[in-house]
């Protein structure tokens, strides 16, 4: 540092030339300040070489091309400098040539060497003899960068020439710049080793210099791993799998393994890990399941609990896989017009004598042979309840409907019905005009009255084949059977034999000895003894098969009725059985369904509740009955509603009184309605204590009415599916009359016992005589010894007067209920 004028400059010590500058501000301030201009220190170079120097170099030596500053003795070192360069440069231009053609070699064989390393890098000690190779290049390419890095610096021109346009970033780092390009020469080692190290030139890739060296470890490394695991073979394949687990809400260990494609003991050894010491056979919940599967590196796919049923495919049939199947016949018609009579003559007349009166072992279906040869199943179980329950199931299994009519009796509201059904059904129809025997018979009077409900016979130039028969005497069975064989070539009816089967439950009972036992009508596919299926809620595994004529049978194909042994539980009439490929499939799927037919019995509340029937109706889109049952006070008011019920029916729904009758509701009627869905509806009558108690249990609905009108809507409503907001009535309590007591001005007093729940002098009360209500009304007073009370507990006696009511007797009931507005829905 120098002091100049006293003022501290800033620059390198001895060579600076300060100078002053004046800096003005505002307000008239100023400031010297002292500004060091650099300069070059100056070497005076010695006579000899500066001669020298001058001789040779024309821009080093002559001093009117000198840079300004410098002195002769740095000029005459940079002089040397560059005469050692230019000597040097000639002997490394040689040595580069050699060392280009080397590299070129070099990356030829190298390219070739990359290849073929390539191609042998399936096995692992090819690999690593590449590496060694590599190597060991990578050696000699190091000594080589090293020799060049003690050699000189190139000058700056000879870089972009020398050096091929595709390596310019190798190019770049070298200035024209003489002064800087010293600084490179002297850091070159340096420069080699580290700074540069970390970029990767296209060039050092190539030639395999210590930038690419650093690279290739890494690249090494990968590679070495891949080789290594090709080398072990299937892990590596197995280790890639990454499986799409499906989870449903539990699984079996076993399965979820299975699921996994991973041992089962692993997976248990891993749930113990965790802590859960389970076995392959339990079960565990899906977030268990979940961090087991994420554990071995698979996905989940969380299902819903629905989709287990995925597993019975809906599979596209192939056209060529399938094979002609007999039709399947149901006969449907008013009650009376002889459909029984009519199943029963073809089958005793198309069953080989002898077997005829043997046959007690009918299954709800049989087959019976046509002249032709054609086989023909008919469900044996005639009317439009198994028709229409079969379809509410999911199983239409009918080809063609027989329809029924009494030659003698013409078109009746079930024969409307059974036509309804058909065509909702898209089921094609042959009228048999039944009873032609008769004398009063009048077949033409049958046809014109079909034509009002668009049924046009053929004798009427319609579509639908007529046939007169006579089930009593046989005339005309063959024909009928005729028509139905012409019926069914016209709908070409198809099935793959081929498959896994899927059939329909006609009937099922529990046996006794036998176990539950179903009739199947086999749709599609082949049923074979062992085959293990999920019926409905049920699952199994066929252990034995019957056909219709007892017999049997070890495999039922296409439109072919067996009795299948073998079941955990008795399947319903309807449901679809299907063929599954494990146990577990079987068992989850008819699990969930028990579920979720459970799940919407507790949704809906009571079993068989308006409601419900209503949102079965409604799920089921066709015609369907609402059968309920009724009890009322007197026989006067029970026909009545019965009357009223049977006006309510629509295309849709049908009121089906199962059994009306006077009196109270007994268990009786409470197992009656149990047993076909039905709610109870009662008419100023009550349930008995132990029906009432059934009911609850059973889920059976019951309901009270005091009015008519006020029951018909319900109905009404119910059947047309618009169950509004409504006010129901609530008990709260019962109290059973000991003593009456005349009280001067206020009348009758009943002295009563709360057997059930809670008396409330606000509430509403009914006084009920065996049963039967015999008056509605209010409370006059509710009386606690001498007090006056709002409430009177269960178990308390109290006395109770009616308002305007006077009739009360010992052993009477008094119902005490309360109106709450319930909001019903039906979706
Ligand atoms: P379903 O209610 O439709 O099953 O009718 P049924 O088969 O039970 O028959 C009702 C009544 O009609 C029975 O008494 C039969 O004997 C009678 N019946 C059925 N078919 C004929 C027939 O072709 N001719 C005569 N005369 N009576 C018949």
């Amino acid at each position: 540092m120098s002091d100049t004028d006293g003022k501290k400059t800033l620059g390198l010590r001895g060579g600076s030339r300060p100078g002053n500058v004046k800096q003005s501000f505002s307000h008239g301030r100023t400031k010297n300040v002292v500004v060091e201009t650099k300069r070059k220190r100056v070497v005076v170079p010695k006579p000899g070489a500066g001669k020298a120097g001058g001789a040779k170099s024309a821009a080093g030596g002559d001093p009117s091309r000198r840079p300004a500053g410098i002195s002769d003795a740095e000029m005459d070192r940079r002089l040397r400098a560059v005469q050692a360069a230019k000597a040097r440069e000639v002997e490394e231009a040689a040595q580069r040539a050699a060392e280009e053609q080397e590299r070129a070699a070099d990356r030829e064989r190298r390219r070739a060497e990359i290849e073929a390393k390539e191609r042998e890098e399936k096995e692992r000690e090819e690999a690593l003899k590449a590496k060694a190779e590599e190597e060991k290049r990578q050696r000699e390419e190091a000594e080589a960068a090293a020799k060049r890095a003690a050699s000189a610096p190139e000058p700056g021109a000879a870089s972009p020439v020398n050096r091929a346009p595709a390596k310019p970033a190798a190019a770049t780092p070298r200035k024209t710049d003489q002064d800087r390009d010293q600084r490179p020469a002297r850091n070159k080692g340096r420069d080699d080793d580290g700074r540069r190290s970390g970029k990767l030139t296209l060039n050092q890739a190539l030639r395999g210099g210590e930038g690419g060296r650093h690279r290739s470890m890494a690249a090494m490394k990968r590679k070495q791993e891949r080789a290594r695991q090709k080398a072990m073979g299937g892990n590596v394949e197995r280790e890639k799998i990454v499986r799409n687990v499906n989870l449903p809400e539990a699984i079996v260990v076993s399965e979820l393994a299975n699921r996994m494609a991973e041992r089962v003991g692993a997976v248990v050894k891993s749930l113990m890990q965790m802590g859960m010491m389970v076995t392959q056979n339990q079960t565990i919940d899906a977030d268990t399941a979940e961090l087991i599967i994420e554990e071995f590196g698979h996905n989940v796919v969380r299902v819903s609990d629905a989709d287990v049923e995925d597993v019975i495919t809906k599979v596209e049939e192939d056209s060529k896989d399938l094979q002609p199947r007999p039709p399947v016949i149901t006969v449907m018609g008013h009650v009376d017009h002889g459909k029984t009579s009519l199943l029963d003559a073809i089958r005793n007349a198309k069953v080989v004598s002898g077997e005829a009166g043997g046959i007690t072992q009918h299954i709800g279906a049989y087959q019976v042979k046509t002249e032709d040869g054609q086989l023909l199943t008919f469900l044996d179980t005639p009317g439009h309840a198994a028709f229409t329950s079969m379809r509410s199931r999911g199983a239409q299994v009918t080809d063609i409907v027989v329809l029924v009519v009494a030659a003698d009796d013409a078109v009746m509201p079930q024969t409307i019905e059974a036509i309804n059904h058909a065509k909702a059904a898209g089921v094609p129809m042959i009228v048999a005009i039944n009873k032609i025997d008769r004398p009063d018979a009048n077949p033409d009077k049958v046809r014109t009255d079909l034509l009002q409900h668009e049924v046009i016979v053929e004798k009427m130039s319609g579509e639908v084949q007529d046939v007169e028969v006579s089930a009593i005497n046989g005339t005309g069975l063959d024909e009928l059977l005729e028509a139905i064989s012409l019926q069914s070539e016209l709908l070409e009816l198809k099935a793959n034999p081929d498959r896994a089967a899927q059939g329909a439950v006609i009937e099922a009972k529990l046996d006794i000895g036998r176990g539950p036992v179903a009739t199947v009508l086999v749709e599609t596919g082949t049923l074979r003894q062992g085959d293990i299926f999920v019926v409905g809620e049920q699952w199994g595994k066929v252990r034995a098969m019957e056909n219709d004529k007892g017999e049997r049978v070890k495999e039922a194909g296409p439109s072919v009725p067996v009795e299948v042994l073998g079941l955990n539980g008795t399947p319903e009439a309807g449901d679809v059985l299907n063929v599954t490929e494990t146990e577990a499939q079987a068992r989850e799927i008819a699990e969930y369904r028990a579920n979720a037919a459970k799940d919407k019995r507790a949704a809906a509340g009571a079993a068989t509740t308006l409601e419900q029937l209503m949102a079965n109706a409604k799920a089921d889109e066709t015609v369907s009955e609402l059968p309920i049952l009724l009890k009322a006070d007197v026989q006067g008011s029970a026909e009545a509603i019965v009357q009223a019920m049977e006006k309510i029916g629509n295309d849709e729904v049908r009121v089906r009184v199962l059994h009306s009758g006077v009196g109270a509701i007994t268990e009786t009627d409470v197992g009656l309605a149990e047993a076909s869905n039905a709610p109870i509806m009662g008419f100023n009558v009550r349930a008995n204590a132990s029906a009432r108690n059934t009911a609850n249990q059973k889920g059976v609905e019951i309901r009270y009415y005091s009015v008519i009108y006020d029951l018909v809507d319900d109905v009404k409503a119910a059947a047309s599916g618009l169950l509004s907001a409504e006010i129901r009535e609530k008990f709260i309590g019962y109290a059973e009359i000991k003593e009456v007591f005349k009280v001067t001005g206020v009348g009758k007093v009943a002295g009563c016992l709360v057997t059930e729940g809670i008396a409330r002098r606000s509430a509403g009360v009914r006084l009920l005589r065996d049963n039967v209500v015999i008056h509605e009304g209010t409370l006059k007073t509710l009386k606690r010894f001498k007090d006056e009370v709002a409430e009177v507990q269960s178990g308390q006696e109290c006395g109770m007067a009616f308002e305007n009511y006077d009739d009360v007797r010992p052993k009477d009931v008094i119902e005490i209920f309360e109106r709450e507005e319930v909001t019903r829905t039906l979706t």
